[in-house]
């Protein structure tokens, strides 16, 4: 297979691989949520974060260059961080991050926050449900088509940057989801689950289906496994072999990535449309997500949204 082969994703990956590519780096999904909290200045950053001023100032160039983050200057002339209309889009995502984040861990920051819906004046839990008929967002309820730009999509020889797997975690006391940006924000774990969700379960599949060395598929494998995200279970005794499957607090991952995969479709646009395109099979309709309040129904953004 030729390198030119061996790097093209197929659409399975590649769809989210767009917005993988761009934030799906630990540091930047930190940097991020950080700012979606009103922390928006070097410092402030450095420290809530845990990130080495080197790595903060390389994520952070690297974030206005992509155009999700603005820099501007404040009274005392320091620069200041600010969203974009792309950066702010993560919204919907941050709050899956966060509904799933509160399902599966014991969180203080998290369980010390109530988030209260403007609208309705309620305290509510973010869900994702199809704008067609209403019914929440389940993997079970989806099927997966190449879109125009299947295929298509190429990703660099070597992975742009790397996060050690335990790194410090930063102190700020707004860090609402942690073990999901530990989990992910290595992207290849990302990819695993991502291809999870198209029914892949063997180790041959997932080598197939990513650039990725054999040792470290197995390990990242393993890391899954320990999290509780995917289960290993027996398919033949000699030699023994397994297949990876989802369990429940996988499966739950989907709407944060079916999120995560339209912000990609819609920002990081590569003029061939997208890979992949969702169907919600209980309505028949293409699947738009939408993450709504549970108390009143309406759609959720930023400015309607209060932490307590
Ligand atoms: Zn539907
Ligand atoms: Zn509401």
């Amino acid at each position: 297979m030729s390198q030119a082969e061996k790097n093209s994703l197929t659409s399975k990956a590649s769809s989210i691989n767009r917005a993988l590519d761009q934030i799906g780096d630990k540091w930047c999904l930190l940097i991020l949520q950080e700012v979606f909290w009103g922390i928006n200045t070097f410092n402030q950053m450095h420290q809530a974060t845990g990130a080495s001023r080197g790595v903060l100032t390389d994520r952070l160039d690297w974030l206005q260059s992509i155009d999700c983050l603005q820099k501007h200057h404040g009274d005392n002339g320091r620069p200041i961080y600010h969203l974009t209309r792309k950066s702010m889009e993560l919204y919907q995502t941050a709050l899956m991050a966060i509904s799933w984040e509160r399902k599966y861990f014991t969180n203080p920051n998290l369980d010390s926050v109530e988030l209260v819906h403007r609208v309705c004046g309620k305290a509510f839990s973010p869900q994702m449900q199809c704008r067609s008929c209403d019914q929440a967002v389940a993997l079970n309820d989806v099927q997966f088509r190449p879109g125009s730009g299947a295929g298509q999509d190429q990703r660099p020889i070597k992975t742009r940057r790397r996060s050690p797997a335990a790194s410090r975690s930063g102190e700020s006391v707004k860090n609402l989801y942690i073990n999901l940006v530990n989990l992910l924000g290595d992207r290849w774990t990302a990819n695993i689950i991502a291809l999870a969700f198209h029914g892949l379960t063997r180790f041959d599949d997932f080598i197939r289906e990513l650039p990725v060395a054999t040792n470290i598929l197995s390990d990242r494998l393993k890391l899954l496994v320990d999290a509780g995200v995917l289960c290993k279970q027996s398919y033949q005794q000699s030699p023994l072999r397994y297949e990876y499957h989802l369990t429940d607090k996988g499966r739950d991952l989907f709407p944060f990535f079916t999120a995560l995969l339209s912000w990609g479709d819609k920002w990081c646009e590569t003029g061939r449309g997208a890979p992949m395109l969702l169907s919600h099979t209980p309505c028949g309709s293409d699947l738009i997500g939408d993450v709504v309040c549970d108390q009143c129904g309406g759609r959720l953004f930023g400015r309607d949204v209060k932490f307590s």
